[in-house]
């Protein structure tokens, strides 16, 4: 039998420079040269699962079909693969630590002494196990935080002992980074070499290097690198920024990196491979847009200091290029912060800029009046809203207040003592929180939800043609429209165009399309199954109403 091959991508200098982005192209491309790959994350953090991060310091938390909550970069995995992930996929420091601890405290060692390569081993069984159940041939497994951590020592102590292992089916890439000081003027490469040596006294030895920085690498430069770090100077590839994180795999084609990889593991492209025309084609469509539209996200977790962060909501933002890229628009995309909605009447004027707005997910109080102002406005002025989760919430809450004319509709997130409860717990739900337990305990993961006919909704996954009733989408929340208010507001005009299959669950709100082009609400996360090329149906009918509405103006 062949022997699997594993890539593991570690990062040096610093972060944020596109690791992530390296491996999910790596895993594109070696797709496409028809090999089965399978994409790990191993995240240093000791949360047990990334639910229960601050948004705006880690960004997005991603959640699989199984309701794992993840770090964002498994959304890049699944949108380059364009395939589900499982739970193998991903493992965090804490949810080795807790696995190995809590094994300990049953007794599950007999009594040995536990100690840190009780740790490493369990990482390498979960890096095997996860290429196992993927049935792979090539995992490509990448280590969060940067070489020189202590944080993930242990992910690299694993990576070093397979290599030991099975020298000839292991490889490293280094993804590191080459700043150009202002004062200086000149790439630096020495911050490189350090990471190389540091990465060195671990026992690991990168076979590549990929050069990230503003521009691409110089032949001195590249040079420079081979001699200083051993590597040979063509396993030293320049990766300059560019515009858009989708031309990464075609910028690693033109280089033939992936050919390059499977060399160092004694592979070569499989005969009939599919390579990547489609990804190709994708690339070129999101390139030749004939016009434009105008989308406004209204978020929350924006500022983070004196920078803004979108990373929060980055799946969201995916989400809507690719049904633009689809119907060949171009997205001109502006971030709105709730809070400044809150007091200032004349400011919600400014939304008739937008052809479409969304509101995201989101938790606790903050920039909820700000959101309810936006949402009215956009209702009465019949300006395209599409809202998740939270947005759909408070789409019901608003609606509740303003047209049922319940002045104290609330969410029990916000009041639990309101008089109209339009949003409450379930009693599951309410023993949890009681009992301290929040994390990973939300409504997780997919559920399936029945599309009503003659609606929106059911135009949008085009489900009639299908001859299909149910769907599947992901969640994520703990609170959800309460059932006793569902007869008044549909007696009112809401729509619930969208239940769980029992009728218990309201999962989509939305007005008809002869009151509104387009006003609807969803309490699932659609933007999790957006992907590059199949992008999601509610996106893409959101936009199309924008784009309508803004055609008419
Ligand atoms: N805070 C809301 C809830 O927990 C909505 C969550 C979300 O938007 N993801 O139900």
């Amino acid at each position: 039998m062949k022997s699997h091959k594993y890539i593991f991508v570690v990062g040096g200098v610093m972060s944020g420079v596109g690791k992530g982005i390296t491996t999910s192209s790596l895993g594109l491309i070696l797709q496409g040269k028809g090999y089965k790959v399978n994409l790990v994350k191993a995240d240093p953090y000791l949360n047990v699962d990334a639910g229960t991060m601050n948004p705006t310091e880690h960004g997005e938390v991603f959640v699989l079909n199984s309701g794992l909550e993840t770090d964002q970069d498994m959304g890049n995995y699944e949108r380059f693969l364009n395939r589900d992930l499982s739970n193998e996929d991903y493992m965090t420091s804490g949810m080795v630590y807790k696995y190995v601890i809590d094994k300990e405290r049953s007794l599950g060692f007999r009594g040995k002494c536990i100690d840190a390569d009780n740790v490493r081993d369990e990482i390498i069984h979960r890096f095997i196990n996860a290429g196992k159940v993927n049935k792979s041939e090539i995992s490509i497994i990448e280590i969060g935080g940067t070489v020189g951590d202590y944080q993930n020592i242990m992910f690299m102590e694993a990576a070093r002992v397979l290599k030991v292992k099975n020298p000839s089916d292991v490889a490293f890439v280094m993804v590191s980074y080459l700043p150009i000081p202002k004062t200086i003027g000149e790439m630096k490469s020495k911050p490189t070499q350090n990471a190389v040596r540091q990465l060195n006294s671990y026992g690991i030895h990168p076979d590549f290097i990929i050069a990230r920085a503003e521009v691409a690498l110089d032949s001195k430069r590249k040079e420079k690198i081979a001699m200083a770090c051993s590597i040979p100077i063509g396993n030293v590839i320049s990766a300059p920024d560019i515009g858009s994180v989708y031309d990464v795999p075609q910028n690693f084609e033109n280089d033939r990196i992936g050919e390059m990889v499977l060399k160092s593991l004694s592979l070569k492209s499989k005969k009939n491979s599919p390579g990547i025309n489609d990804w190709k084609k994708f690339v070129t469509r999101a390139k030749s847009q004939k016009g434009e539209v105008n989308i406004a996200i209204v978020g929350k977790y924006f500022n983070t200091g004196d920078f803004v962060l979108s990373d929060v909501y980055v799946s969201v933002i995916d989400a809507v290029k690719f049904s633009c890229y689809a119907l060949g628009l171009k997205p001109k995309l502006t971030w709105l912060v709730a809070q400044e909605f809150e007091n200032d009447k004349a400011k919600l004027k400014e939304l008739n800029k937008y052809d479409g707005v969304i509101v995201p997910g989101g938790f606790g109080e903050s920039g909820i009046v700000g959101k309810l102002n936006v949402i009215n406005y956009l209702r009465v002025n019949k300006i395209p809203f599409f809202g998740i989760c939270y947005g759909m919430q408070l789409l019901v809450i608003e609606y509740a207040r303003d047209v049922l004319k319940l002045k104290d509709a609330n969410t029990h997130e916000i009041n639990p003592n309101a008089t109209d409860l339009v949003v409450d717990i379930m009693p599951e739900q309410k023993k949890k929180l009681k009992d301290g337990k929040y994390g990973g305990t939300m409504r997780l993961g997919a559920y399936p939800c029945l599309i009503k006919k003659g609606t929106i909704a059911e135009r949008s996954y085009s489900l009639e043609a299908k001859n299909l009733k149910l769907i599947h989408e992901r969640h994520r929340h703990r609170y959800e429209v309460n059932p006793e208010y569902v007869q008044r507001l549909s007696d009112a005009g809401l729509v619930f165009s969208g239940t769980s299959p029992d009728g218990s669950l309201m999962e989509i709100a939305e007005l008809p399309k002869k009151i509104h082009p387009f006003f609807l609400g969803v309490q699932f996360h659609p933007e999790f199954l957006a992907r590059p090329l199949s992008p999601h149906p509610l996106f893409t009918a959101f936009v199309e109403a924008s784009q309508k509405t803004s055609r008419e103006a």
